[in-house]
């Protein structure tokens, strides 16, 4: 008997569609990986790394990282042991070079796309998303100042942790920029997945859990 290959699933969707609130359900219900480019390269900022430096001013702008900087964190990242378990790529590919890169990994490695999902959503729902989105410093769990509170005020559910933060690209100048470089560069993938068969669409104007259990029910046949 030979060893299933790891599922490999695409998030699409512009920021805010709630790309990284669905992955990590994901990550938990199947145990499988979330790879968020958007945290590996604020991780990058962070430590000061070349492709830290290069990618800064450009995130704050809102516009797109370079896809090489960007392929060469994702394919580092993807070459981990933990990622045998499944991933879930949350912010990539972004541009149709980066989702042939992405093409070329996963045949390198006998891998394939199990599904490209498509969160769909409107553009005047996301400036609300993003301007009240903040997430617990300790473990990463994302909140909304209306659509997702914690229990207790100011204690994070997953941890316990009382400490959050917010992105310095969450404002309402960078969003215009971010959908912006989502409709000119990210929105063509839909059709690039769609062409390969690949593609799922779901919308994603409703409440956490209906979107989630939608999304579980494509993950399971797409991975049966
Ligand atoms: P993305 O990763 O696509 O940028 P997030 O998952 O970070 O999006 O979600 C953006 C914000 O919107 C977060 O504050 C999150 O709590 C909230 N959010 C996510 N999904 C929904 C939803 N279906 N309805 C309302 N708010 C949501
Ligand atoms: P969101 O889902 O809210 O747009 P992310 O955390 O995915 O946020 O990305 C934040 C920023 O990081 C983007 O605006 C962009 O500057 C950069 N970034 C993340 N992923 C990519 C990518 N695949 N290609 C180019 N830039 C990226
Ligand atoms: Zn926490």
């Amino acid at each position: 008997m030979t060893a299933k290959t790891p599922a490999v699933l695409i998030l699409l969707g512009p920021p805010g569609a709630g790309k990284g609130t669905q992955a990590r359900m994901l990550e938990e219900k199947y145990g499988l990986v979330q790879l968020s480019t958007g945290d590996m390269l604020r991780a990058a900022v962070a430590a000061g790394t070349d492709a830290g430096k290069a990618a800064k001013a450009v995130m704050e702008a809102g516009n797109l990282v370079s896809d090489e900087i960007v392929i060469n964190i994702l394919r580092d990242r993807l070459t981990q042991d933990d990622c045998r378990k499944g991933v879930i790529l949350d912010g990539f590919p972004r541009t149709t070079v980066q989702a042939e890169a992405l093409d070329t990994l996963l045949a390198e490695s006998g891998q394939k796309i199990n599904a490209a999902v498509s969160l769909e959503v409107e553009d005047a729902a996301m400036v609300t998303r993003i301007s009240g989105r903040y997430t617990c410093g300790t473990c990463g769990e994302g909140y909304h100042d209306t659509f997702k509170q914690p229990a207790k005020d100011g204690v994070c559910d997953k941890c316990g942790g009382t400490e959050f933060k917010r992105r310095a690209d969450d404002n309402a100048e960078t969003v215009a920029s971010r959908l912006e470089a989502y409709h000119a560069q990210t929105a063509p993938l839909i059709a690039y997945y769609k062409g390969k068969g690949r593609l799922e669409c779901i919308d994603a104007m409703g409440d956490i859990d209906a979107i989630a259990a939608n999304l579980n029910a494509i993950v399971d046949k797409a991975t049966a």
